[in-house]
């Protein structure tokens, strides 16, 4: 974090100053070289491989992660953006070539990806570390500059970036602004070429609004209830695996993607949750509050938070499994709720840690109304050997991304772009599509001077009008005869 006389001294004013320095750097020319992307790059990886042991304990200090998700999901996963990044930019970077109409003949055209100048990324708490660097690596591959303001809520990681940004990068052109709200208002009170924010949807409003002022583009990665849709006759031990794995092995629910509740068939939930109780014993032991696998919830807003939604009385006496907590250590064990009804609020919000409601329904094909009926998830999971119920369920569920028999694991797969839709997102990043959403794919059309048809200059004609309309319809025929009328016009 920012002592107290430096986020006292960032204000409006130190936030313009800064923007004005990183527009002239950019302004330069020198982040648009292919040499200045990847030697950025290189820092970076550089970075994390002489620092991955102080990355493990800042992240443990900010929220006991264990430090094999911290290796898993934040580190190897950035390495890997790097390492990508560094084998194709130079493809990346190149024109695409596309053809051109007969309208514009004789000519020839490309894509020409360029950068789109100083960029924020406003990064969240739960993956401090990858979320503030993943798409800042994104910014550096398409040749921006870059501000990244990570979350005070995370400390540790904070101050770590600070440092580990000011001693490894090009500081002309990547800068950290350490700090909470005032800093953050600062910060998009100020024209920006793009803002990627990574967080909550009421500040995604507050970012968007910020935004429109300067007609702003804006990459909004935000969250959602994300449901898990359990079909009977399947490997009842994989997939339960696989969606404790995509709760509770995922910094304890605090992850976006996280399995947000379960929906099945009234006849198989008792089997369901037999396993799920069986397997998570095996995982995290008798006393889960006591395993060193599981993170602690963050901090005590968003204890109080998961408290209060156990604790309504909509829920009472819903639980089946777990329940325990631990306040003084801010832990919460794995928690299952059966059938907690439709308007509790648990089933209203994202849960975004250690609870897991099972609702169930007549035919597992009524999930698809009840996830249609709520905002657009981040993300939705199927485990179903049912070929006709998968079909229905890609085709009929809208979500920024899907998995079927797994969780989670669609976000490590860099072919596929990472994003919401709706309420859980605006825009995609992820391998290629990181390097696309901080670049401009500009047009541009190639012409000499022959071949020069008056066809569109006037005095206008029936026959010019028929030529044109043969040209943009790409008819050869038509416009052959639409020539030989012209003459006679
Ligand atoms: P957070 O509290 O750390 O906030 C995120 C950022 O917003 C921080 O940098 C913070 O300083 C800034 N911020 C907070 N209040 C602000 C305000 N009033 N004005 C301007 N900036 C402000 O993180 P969070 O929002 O609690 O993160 C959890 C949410 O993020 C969940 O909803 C989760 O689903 C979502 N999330 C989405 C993704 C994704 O990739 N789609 C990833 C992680 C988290």
């Amino acid at each position: 974090m920012a002592s107290e006389e430096e986020k006292t001294i960032f204000d409006v004013e130190a936030a313009s100053t800064l923007v004005n320095e990183l527009k002239s750097a950019y302004t330069a020319g020198k982040s648009r070289s292919y040499e200045w992307r990847i030697s950025q790059v290189q820092c970076i990886l550089k970075m994390v491989e002489h620092h991955e042991q102080d990355i493990l304990d800042a992240v443990f200090s900010d929220l006991s992660k264990p430090a094999f998700e911290v290796s898993f999901f934040e580190v190897a996963m950035l390495k890997n953006t790097c390492t990508m990044v560094i084998k194709k930019l130079k493809h990346w970077m190149m024109p695409e070539k596309v053809k051109t109409s007969m309208t514009s003949f004789p000519s020839s055209a490309e894509i020409v990806p360029e950068p789109l100048g100083v960029v924020l990324v406003i990064s969240p708490w739960n993956y401090p570390f990858l979320l503030s660097l993943d798409p800042v690596v994104g910014a550096i591959a398409a040749g921006n500059a870059v501000v990244l303001k990570p979350s005070e809520i995370a400390p540790a990681t904070s101050a770590l970036l600070a440092k580990l940004i000011r001693e490894y990068m090009d500081n002309s052109l990547i800068r950290v602004v350490e700090g909470a709200v005032a800093e953050t208002s600062a910060l998009l009170e100020q024209k920006w070429d793009k803002i990627c924010y990574t967080g909550n949807g009421r500040v995604g409003r507050i970012v968007m609004a910020a935004a429109a002022k300067h007609l702003t583009p804006v990459l909004l990665e935000l969250g959602g209830k994300s449901p898990v849709v359990v079909d009977s006759g399947i490997n009842l031990q994989v997939a339960t695996r696989r969606i404790i794995a995509g709760k509770w092995a995922c910094n304890n629910g605090q992850t976006c993607v996280a399995a947000d509740y379960i929906i099945t068939t009234k006849d198989y939930a008792p089997k369901l949750l037999d396993s799920l109780k069986h397997e998570l014993e095996k995982f995290y032991g008798k006393n889960p509050l006591e395993s060193k696998d599981l993170s602690r919830i963050v901090n005590a807003n968003h204890f109080a938070r998961l408290t209060k939604l156990l604790d309504e009385d909509k829920v009472s006496g819903k639980i089946v499994h777990g329940g325990e907590r631990d306040k003084p250590n801010l832990k919460i064990a794995p928690t299952i709720l059966l059938d907690v009804p439709r308007d509790s609020t648990i089933m209203n919000e994202e849960i975004f840690g250690p609870l897991l409601p099972i609702i169930t329904v007549e035919k597992v094909e009524d999930s698809v109304d009840i996830i249609n009926s709520g905002t657009k998830p981040l993300a939705a999971y199927l485990f179903t050997n049912n070929k006709k119920l998968k079909e229905h369920f890609v085709m009929a569920v809208s979500a920024g991304g899907m998995v079927v028999n797994d969780t989670v694991i669609h976000l490590a797969v860099d072919n596929l772009p990472f994003g919401g839709v709706q309420e859980s997102g605006m825009g995609a990043y992820h391998g290629k599509f990181s390097f696309d959403a901080f670049s401009h794919k500009k047009a541009v059309l190639y012409r000499g001077f022959g071949g020069d048809v008056p066809v569109r200059y006037p005095p206008y004609t029936k026959g010019k009008l028929r030529l044109m309309k043969a040209l943009i319809s790409g008819s050869i025929l038509g416009a052959i005869f639409a020539l030989i009328g012209w003459s006679k016009d």
